[in-house]
């Protein structure tokens, strides 16, 4: 048709997912064209998400170990913190993966465009580029990686500068005495550890009955337990009603059984959740089934209902996680080229990086019950882990759960300091189908948290000997 440009691939979207894919098919000997709103590659995860979000949680951590620590005879003064020197700290750590990812591109010689697509046909999209300026692209085929935005809420004043989302709080323009951190999923309460760390006062409200509803309680109760002590307060089964802008604050309405009272705040966070992109690009012009939420269908191969259009990460559903993203994003490329490939995980971890982090993986106690499978848990207790004690934290708990008939490990989940890089190891054992013998006789480092996992797994076989 009438382009101004053909590819045989274009990737829509420059986050983990379609810069994956994009790398991918370029390795697999496709012509790749990315196009992107953004000024730099990365999408939310490196620049509004996962990067910038680890970067402040870590300084987060420092912060809260030299408290921790002044109670055990190595004492520190209060932190001085200089906002802008940490945001341009943070700024580089995100630039620097940027600026990697614009190098890895310019090796495999993809393309990028900056501008905003919609599509136009099944064989064309166009660009609209930061000074207006149309561009129409001719393709192949393509892969729709557009992800996902914050949703914003109708009764909230969102365009008040004290009502934050994520990408306004990882700004960190100032921080607010009292904050509400209105959802207790991951991101809110990861920004709410960024924040109670700089100085504000929290408090979070969350609609279900309990902090980030995808964990089982008893992995997430330590976390509440050790931020119910840190945080003014935290309201479960608590829904906000109304957020009013004000001269002395936010005037915020709840209501529940246990709901407070009116209250005011300094800066609202909402972070209620992501809504897909999938709405946003005109894909009934390509005939693409998208549903009313906003998610495009897709098959194992990635595939949409039209077969030379693919799509991955945060548009084709939960969990809105990167590692899913890219991984999908792998398959797309590798069917686009021509190659057998199919998304076959039997399982994707979720992570909450707080103080302590939540990490699961598989099938949690709460779905194993749901779905009456036979099953048993091993759990240990990290206040019998050397290592733990040895951090001075002693709140954290593995429970490995397990196929009662065939003893294979079917989920697991860990709270405590660094769980999301211990749920690897359980993440790996279902994937080779390790029963509570493999992951029990394997031996684990001493004195690590890693113990723990093999701990777990001897617990559940009743043959746990040693503490400590
Ligand atoms: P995205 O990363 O969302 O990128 C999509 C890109 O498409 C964007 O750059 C956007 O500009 C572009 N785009 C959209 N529409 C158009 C259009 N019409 N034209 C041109 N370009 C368009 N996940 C984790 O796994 N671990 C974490 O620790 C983690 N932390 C997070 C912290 C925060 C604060 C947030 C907000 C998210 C976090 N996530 C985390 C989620 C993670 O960021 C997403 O799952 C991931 O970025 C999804 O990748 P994606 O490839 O689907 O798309």
């Amino acid at each position: 048709g009438d382009a101004d440009r053909h590819v045989g691939l274009v990737v829509l979207g420059a986050g983990p997912g379609g810069y994956t894919a994009a790398f991918r098919a370029a390795d697999l000997g496709l012509e790749v064209l990315v196009v992107d709103a953004r000024d730099s590659l990365g999408g939310v995860c490196l620049n509004v998400g996962c990067i910038p979000s680890k970067a402040l949680l870590h300084a987060a951590k420092v912060i809260a170990e030299t408290k921790e620590m002044s109670g055990h005879g190595v004492k520190f003064g209060a932190p001085e913190i200089d906002l802008d020197e940490l945001r341009t700290w943070k700024d580089g750590v995100v630039g620097r993966l940027t600026g990697g990812l614009k190098g890895l591109a310019k090796q495999r010689k993809v393309s990028t465009l900056q501008g905003s697509g919609r599509f136009l046909s099944p064989h064309r999209l166009e660009v609209t580029a930061p000074d207006g300026a149309t561009t129409v692209v001719g393709f192949d085929q393509v892969i729709v990686a557009a992800g996902s935005e914050p949703v914003r809420l109708p009764f909230v004043p969102h365009d008040d500068p004290r009502v934050l989302d994520s990408t306004s709080a990882l700004e960190i323009a100032d921080v607010p005495g009292r904050l509400l951190v209105l959802g207790g999923g991951i991101i809110g309460l990861e920004m709410a550890t960024v924040y109670a760390e700089l100085g504000s006062r929290i408090t979070v409200v969350e609609l279900m009955d309990q902090l980030i509803p995808g964990a089982d309680k008893d992995i997430v109760g330590p976390l509440a337990k050790h931020i119910g002590a840190r945080y003014e307060d935290i309201h479960l089964s608590t829904k906000v009603t109304a957020v009013e802008a004000t001269d002395d604050g936010l005037v915020v309405s709840f209501d529940g059984k246990k709901a407070p009272e009116t209250d005011t705040f300094d800066a609202v966070l909402v972070a209620v959740g992501r809504r897909p992109l999938g709405a946003a690009l005109d894909l009934d012009a390509a005939g693409v089934s998208v549903d009313e939420r906003g998610f495009v269908g897709v098959d194992a191969q990635m595939r949409t209902n039209v077969p030379h259009v693919f799509a991955i990460g945060d548009v084709v559903g939960q969990p809105m996680l990167a590692h899913k993203a890219v991984h999908e994003g792998k398959v797309a490329a590798e069917v686009a080229a021509g190659h057998k490939s199919a998304f076959d995980a039997r399982c994707i971890p979720s992570v909450a990086y707080t103080d302590p982090e939540v990490a699961w993986v598989g099938v949690t106690e709460t779905e194993a019950k749901a779905r009456g499978l036979s099953y048993g848990s091993g759990t240990f207790p990290w206040a019998a882990s050397g290592r733990s004690l040895s951090l001075g934290r002693s709140e954290g708990s593995t429970k490995v759960l397990f196929d009662t008939e065939t003893d294979r490990i079917l989920g697991a989940g860990i709270v405590g300091p660094a769980a999301g890089d211990l749920i690897a190891e359980a993440a790996l054992a279902i994937e080779m189908g390790a029963d509570a013998a493999d992951i029990g006789l394997t031996i684990h480092p001493h004195p690590t948290l890693s113990e723990t996992i093999g701990m777990a797994a001897e617990a559940f076989e009743g043959t746990l000997t040693d503490l400590y």
